[in-house]
């Protein structure tokens, strides 16, 4: 069986208070969930020591939004997949489009983070997702079979066993504009069958594969009843501890 997985990106919102206020928030409300649900916050650096602590021994997990290729060294503003090991986190978002985008992060660079993530015993949460002009000229499958090709697929069966999966269509991402339940589930099947051909169905049907993009408690329920949606990725909506329960609760 597939974890379902709804995991909040709080992106740079919060101030430390603001975000231990939230935290709170989400863990006293997390009952409410089902408990196969994997439930993740995923908050700046800034406030992940303290955020970590509250986690603790919850059903909470924690990640963050980021981590560096490097081990450690000479590297200014970077934080280490060892660093974010050591404050408890568990899960760490790698290749997010506005890192792609603003941060020009390659494919390459994402695998060595994906790696280096894994060998800390951090989940990688590799998202992946077309722009919309790579949509309107059809060429969104392509694009998204690029991205899985380069940065998942020298990956070892063992190593991408660990992986979760994102996809986030770029034009779906903070817009209010979410993908249909069609265009969702479209898009999944097509990369579990990427995953199928390269490392088999055994281990492709094992592989997490979430949505994010404009994801909120009035669309949820429709996207998750996909066979091939196991669970979200969500933003905006994960600010508000009632909204991302909301979502959490739909499937
Ligand atoms: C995201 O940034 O991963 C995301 C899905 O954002 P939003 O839910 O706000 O579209």
């Amino acid at each position: 069986m597939r974890k379902k997985i709804v995991a909040g990106n709080w992106k740079m919102n919060t101030l430390p208070a603001e975000g231990i206020k939230l935290a709170k928030e989400v863990i006293s409300k997390s009952g409410k969930v089902p408990g196969e649900v994997e439930l993740i916050i995923i908050p700046p650096f800034t406030h992940l020591t303290e955020i970590a602590k509250l986690t603790s021994g919850t059903r909470v997990g924690v990640g963050t939004q980021n981590c560096a290729q490097w081990k450690s060294g000479a590297y200014t503003g970077e934080v280490s997949a060892a660093m974010i090991q050591a404050l408890g986190a568990g899960y760490v978002i790698i290749g997010h489009s506005e890192r792609r985008e603003y941060f020009g992060e390659t494919s390459t660079q994402l695998l060595e983070k994906i790696r280096i993530a894994l060998e800390h015993q951090l989940t990688p949460i590799y998202c992946c997702g077309e722009k919309l002009i790579e949509r309107e000229a059809g060429n969104h499958f392509a694009v998204v079979k690029q991205q899985i090709e380069e940065s998942l697929f020298p990956l070892e069966a063992n190593e991408m066993a660990s992986v979760v999966i994102a996809y986030e269509p770029v034009w779906a991402i903070g817009t209010g504009k979410t993908a249909t339940s069609d265009q969702a589930q479209e898009m999944h099947q097509h990369i579990r069958q990427l995953l199928i051909q390269r490392y088999g169905a055994e281990l492709a049907n094992e592989i997490s594969i979430l949505y994010g993009g404009s994801c909120k408690p009035s669309n949820a329920a429709e996207i998750f009843s996909k066979p091939d949606v196991d669970g979200g990725l969500i933003g905006g909506a994960s600010l508000v501890a009632d909204d991302f329960i909301a979502i959490a609760k739909s499937f």
